[in-house]
């Protein structure tokens, strides 16, 4: 359950969270044709908070919503200030937030053109596959869901009705005893996880799927590609096969909610020694130190509330 906080921002008014209903008519509800954000405040070294590329996510959502041709009734600093000001309303120190904009009622049928109704919303959410899957790694299955054809799936926006897909890859995973599904893109290579995009370590090295397949373009992804070359590490963007992950030293998965979670187990087949590779440990603490500010550099990722 999201635990309840004080304030929403809805339509460019700061309104209590019990006020913050739509109708039951609502377009996107019933057509998926919106567009959102995941994004989440750390609280920093030194007892303030610090969004993470909020600037990064907020020219995400407005490429999702051109994508989705939709209009958007804000500029990008608007909505960069209400993400803020919905932290600052909440008192709250660390959180998840989550922009969202929506068709909203009026005219129904795949026709309608309603006006664009934007959201912010912050709550409370800890680590998102768990406290020990950040340490110990996760259990992950490929998925019999592929990820769309990208000519179908337009995998660049982070569209409200693309997140199907994901549900039921998630849905199927979990129920066979997984902790995350992988998908693989209709050609059969891999492309990530239902809300995470994938890496994995061979030799020293890391790989990646590139941004021309069927992925979401990932900021964390981003910001652990910066990362690592800085550290010296090679990263290479391309096409995976499936028994590649089967055969890497490290696999790990990054995305807003999940951070950096590293995953230990593929299909039923060890990855690595089972547990956090060497490199997965060092990427992991240097992007959690960036993200507290507990190191100076990159301050222009951290979005002081
Ligand atoms: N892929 C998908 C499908 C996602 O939903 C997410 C989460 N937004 C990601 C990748 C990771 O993106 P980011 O690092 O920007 O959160």
């Amino acid at each position: 359950m999201v635990d309840k906080v004080s304030k929403v921002w809805l339509d460019g008014k700061l309104i209590d969270w019990d006020q913050a209903n739509v109708h039951i008519l609502t377009h996107t509800l019933h057509y998926g044709l919106g567009v959102f954000e995941g994004i989440r405040c750390y609280e920093t070294h030194d007892g303030k908070s610090a969004v993470f590329r909020l600037r990064e996510h907020v020219r995400r959502l407005f490429d999702s919503a051109k994508i989705c041709t939709m209009p958007m009734p804000y500029t990008q600093d608007e909505i960069v200030q209400a993400c803020l000001d919905t932290v600052k309303a909440n008192g709250l120190k660390a959180c998840y937030l989550r922009p969202l904009a929506f068709l909203g009622d009026g005219a129904m049928g795949l026709g309608a053109v309603n006006p664009t109704r934007v959201a912010v919303v912050v709550w409370h959410w800890g680590a998102y596959l768990g406290d020990e899957a950040l340490k110990k790694g996760i259990r992950a299955k490929v998925s019999s869901y592929a990820r769309g054809h990208i000519n179908a799936t337009m995998a660049k926006g982070k569209i409200s009705g693309h997140y199907v897909n994901s549900i039921l890859a998630k849905r199927e995973a979990k129920s066979a005893g997984y902790d995350e599904a992988i998908m693989l893109d209709t050609q059969g290579y891999v492309a990530e996880a239902s809300g995470e995009n994938l890496f994995m370590v061979k030799n020293g090295e890391i790989r990646t799927p590139d941004l021309g397949s069927a992925i979401l373009a990932g900021i964390t992804r981003d910001a652990m590609i910066t990362l690592a070359r800085e550290m010296g590490i090679k990263v290479t963007e391309g096409r995976i096969a499936r028994d590649e992950l089967w055969t890497a030293d490290e696999v790990f998965l990054t995305g807003t909610a999940a951070e950096l979670t590293p995953v230990r187990e593929i299909d039923d087949r060890t990855v690595g020694e089972g547990a956090m590779g060497p490199i997965t440990a060092k990427l992991q603490a240097r992007f959690f130190d960036v993200v507290k500010g507990t190191t100076p550099d990159h301050a222009a990722w951290r979005a002081v509330v």
